[in-house]
């Protein structure tokens, strides 16, 4: 899949970060100096990447981010901020003019690019909005490309129109606006002639459809899988026609990712849509946030993050980080963190938001921390007595049989309970960088 590399890599970086409960400058520095080459090494313009880096390092090296009480959480929410910035921030959508009017939608870009496939794409969308959609072959250098938008405009039930190829385009252009015209139809568009390469033949006849008919919209055509070559394209047709988005294609393929992530910064042209695939109906509209999150490998750790930031209390965690260090971690504080834990919408909600928690993991786990199975380990810790909670120590066998009486299950379930949480308690000790163990509350005194 598109962006796996670079994902998996900026993945490696958050995990070290993740993994330290204290942050300095100098590891905040040494992680985005890999997400650098991570973005690099996926084919991100180098320009971008500069300024990607700096303006996340401004925001990152801060000693509000370092002390906060989770530094790498934080510095990976800026860089998924950032992310979502260079990429446009909101969702730009083709606005139609109103249906007693004509929109006029050409297509632009080089051959094999995607051009024909997305216009008909294109053309389904307005479709299913209700709009009588003419699509129009421009290309008159390759009758197959005709042909092609034929077969594809029966598809989606468009009406083609078409001159052959001994008219000229912008010729062309103009009698199916008035094609549209006289038969009530309210969005037009263009398929023009793509090139191998950047012509100046091709730059001066998209010129000329534009002098001549009224365009609302160019749009820019661009293979993903051709990296920063297709920004380069992208900032030529920029310069040289004038566009108004981009559509990136052949994102279901293994692209490293780059033109995602650097047109925009380089064009100030937005991404419209997103091509998923050879189906006519594998056009995405395009989502800087979804697709951060996406590249991240985030799921939705961010809402994730921040529910975590709003519901644990600093202080008590504190505490319990300290009690687990000295291995005083009792009943008492396992309800605690039950009750934290349920304030964050339940370990079933949290689970649903961690990246790479797909079907079947989630299943699995979801299994693993059963909510029923909580509510009984809840009813089993209150059926204990406050000396009980503190010191399980004392927990004997007809000590347990009265709290299996008052939670009302079977004797062998707290015995299970209280080897669990022997275990969890050696556990907790043997893990100091567990919740900032290493970091400023693992600090002795
Ligand atoms: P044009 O020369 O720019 O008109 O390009 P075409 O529309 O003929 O597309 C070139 C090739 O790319 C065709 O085989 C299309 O099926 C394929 N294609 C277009 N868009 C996508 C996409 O989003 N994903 C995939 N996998 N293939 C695509």
């Amino acid at each position: 899949m598109a962006f796996d590399s670079l994902s998996e890599k900026l993945q490696n970086v958050f995990k070290n970060l993740r993994g330290k409960g204290r942050l300095t400058e100098a590891d905040v520095k040494a992680g985005l100096k890999e997400v650098k080459l991570a973005l690099l090494e996926a084919d991100v313009s180098f320009k971008v990447v500069k300024q990607f880096i700096k303006a996340v390092e401004e925001r990152a090296v801060g000693t509000d981010v370092l002390e906060s009480l989770t530094p790498g959480q934080t510095v990976i929410k800026i860089v998924n901020e950032e992310m979502v910035k260079l990429m446009g921030s909101e969702t730009t959508e083709i606005k139609l003019r109103p249906s007693n009017e004509i929109t006029v939608i050409m297509m632009t870009g080089l051959q094999g690019a995607g051009k024909t496939t997305t216009a008909a794409k294109l053309a389904g969308k307005f479709k299913i909005k209700g709009r009588k959609v003419l699509l129009t072959a421009c290309d008159v250098y390759r009758p197959a490309a005709i042909k092609q938008l034929q077969v594809n405009g029966e598809k989606q039930g468009v009406e083609v129109f078409s001159m052959g190829d001994q008219n000229k385009p912008v010729d062309i252009a103009k009698a199916a606006v008035e094609h549209a015209k006289k038969h009530g139809m309210s969005v037009v568009i263009l398929d023009t002639a793509g090139r191998l390469h950047i012509d100046e033949s091709m730059m001066e006849e998209l010129v000329e459809i534009k002098e001549n008919v009224n365009v609302d919209y160019s749009i820019l055509v661009v293979d993903s899988m051709t990296g920063q070559d297709a920004v380069n394209v992208a900032s030529t047709f920029v310069d040289k026609v004038g566009i108004d988005g981009v559509i990136l294609t052949k994102l279901d393929g293994d692209t490293r990712g780059g033109a995602a992530l650097s047109i925009r910064a380089v064009t100030g042209k937005p991404i419209l849509y997103v091509g998923m695939g050879e189906k006519l109906s594998d056009l995405e509209q395009f989502y800087p946030d979804r697709m951060a999150s996406r590249i991240l490998g985030m799921g939705d750790i961010l809402t994730m993050i921040e529910k975590a930031q709003e519901s644990i209390d600093e202080e008590q965690s504190k505490k319990m980080v300290q009690k687990m260090k000295k291995n005083q971690f009792d009943f008492e504080d396992y309800l605690e963190s039950m009750r934290q834990m349920k304030k964050m919408g339940g370990i079933g909600a949290l689970l649903s938001m961690m990246p790479g928690m797909g079907g079947a993991q989630m299943k699995q786990l979801e299994d693993a921390v059963d909510e029923k199975k909580m509510a009984r380990i809840e009813a089993m810790i209150l059926s204990m007595t406050v000396k009980e909670r503190q010191n399980p120590s004392i927990l004997n066998p007809s000590r347990k049989r009265r709290i299996a009486n008052g939670a009302g299950v079977d004797i062998s379930e707290v015995n299970r309970l209280v080897k669990q949480f022997e275990q969890s308690r050696k556990m907790m000790k043997q893990m100091p960088g567990l919740m900032g163990g290493k970091g400023k509350f693992g600090k002795k005194g």
